[in-house]
């Protein structure tokens, strides 16, 4: 009986030797998997030679599991340039694409003898700059007289140029964006323009200003015949963590904006930005479809703002599809697009002379916060280097 005895407590003993072995592993298992203290939770690597541990499959239990919410991974959000940093970048990048036209009307007013041939070599260079005819003609006109009836009072030739730029590009508008709605509703921009000017991006890139501007936005996806345009808008909204209202492929532009207006209020987010089509080809037809959107936008909320978008590089056919789309909506402001590609940046004062509304913004750059507020002096500073 004692031996039957000592065997038992010998087996009982390495019973307990190995429930202990068990447990001591689990615990040096679990502690080697806690997140340091205060940091994040990280796996500690093998210690040289060792194998790495797999983790245990997992093992189903009887009891029933409750439900698993998933939360999706937040997108990592992206920050907006704020605005002071944004201005000083965007100055210089003005001044690049700009100063050629500056300099030469600098150099010709600064010759000893102002002579007809070089007035006519002033006025060459104002026209090749866009500015227009008739701004052309009453900036030379006002120059003549300064330079002649003030003579040397009338300061330096930079200085005379720089005051008399300022004036044609009228620093009296106002141009700040209307995105205050009445009344806690929304402001509703509406954004026009044929395709391929920037009209997209320029939603993309104001939406990140107000974003920076602790604004709550909404975009809605209106141009709703190019797929294309719908994603890019979304992929705009994602990065800033702006939502974006869209609707299928082909759908009605003036529903997508009807919903996207309707929970904006709803909602109560500041601005809604609206993204339209623009194809031109056929103006009844843009002007039914445009006329529709702002309709039905209206039954939510009025529209705060009408903000065309040109590209700088097209010239005269930019001024061409400024008059059409005035003729169609009430343009409020102008974005004056892809100016760092452009010498010409005298179509500022053709346009807004033209339309009688000012420029906004300007675009300039294909970079996510390459948009600027338009600014009078800085822009005569930047043509004058
Ligand atoms: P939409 O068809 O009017 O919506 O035009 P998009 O927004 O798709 O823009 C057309 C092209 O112009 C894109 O390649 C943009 O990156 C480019 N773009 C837009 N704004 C600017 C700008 O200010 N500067 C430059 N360089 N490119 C721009």
């Amino acid at each position: 009986m004692d031996f039957l005895g000592d065997w038992l407590y010998l087996i009982i003993g390495i019973a307990v030797v190995g429930v202990l072995a068990v447990a001591g592993l689990l615990a040096g298992g679990r502690s080697r998997s806690k997140p340091p203290s205060g940091g994040t939770d990280v796996i500690a690597p093998p210690r040289e030679g060792e194998a790495p541990v797999e983790a245990p499959p997992e093992v189903a239990t009887e009891e029933p599991s409750a439900p698993v919410e998933v939360e999706p991974a937040a997108p990592t959000l992206e920050k907006p340039e704020g605005t002071a940093s944004r201005l000083v970048r965007l100055r210089q990048r003005l001044s690049r694409s700009q100063s050629g036209l500056g300099k030469g009307l600098l150099a010709l007013l600064s010759r000893d003898r102002l002579d007809e041939d070089t007035w006519e070599d002033i006025e060459d260079t104002l026209l090749t700059a866009d500015i227009g005819v008739a701004p052309t003609q009453e900036l030379v006109e006002r120059l003549r007289t300064r330079m002649r009836v003030e003579g040397n009072d009338a300061g330096t030739p930079r200085d005379v140029l720089r005051e008399e730029l300022v004036n044609l590009v009228d620093p009296t508008m106002d141009r700040r964006l209307a995105i205050t709605g009445a009344d806690g509703q929304p402001g509703v921009v509406l954004v026009v323009g044929v395709n391929g000017a920037g009209k997209t991006t320029t939603v993309g890139k104001i939406s990140r200003i107000l974003v920076a501007d602790d604004r709550s936005v909404l975009l809605g996806a209106a141009d709703t015949f190019r797929a294309a345009a719908v994603e890019q808008l979304a992929t705009w909204g994602e990065r800033v963590g702006v939502p974006v209202v869209r609707g299928p492929e082909g759908s009605d532009p003036a529903s997508v904006a009807f919903e996207a207006v309707k929970r904006g209020v709803e909602e109560n987010y500041d601005v809604v930005l609206v993204d339209t089509a623009g194809r031109l080809q056929n103006k009844a037809g843009l002007m039914d479809e445009l006329g529709k959107v702002k309709r039905v936008i209206e039954k939510q909320a009025p529209v705060t703002e009408v903000l065309l978008v040109l590209d700088a590089t097209t010239g005269q056919n930019g001024m061409i599809q400024a008059r059409v789309f005035s003729e169609i909506v009430d343009v409020s402001g102008i974005v004056l697009t892809k100016l760092d590609g452009s010498a010409k940046g005298g179509i500022v004062v053709a346009v807004q002379r033209e339309l009688g509304v000012p420029v906004k913004l300007v675009g300039l750059g294909e970079g996510a916060d390459d948009l600027a507020p338009f600014d009078p002096e800085a822009f005569v500073d930047a043509l004058l280097g």
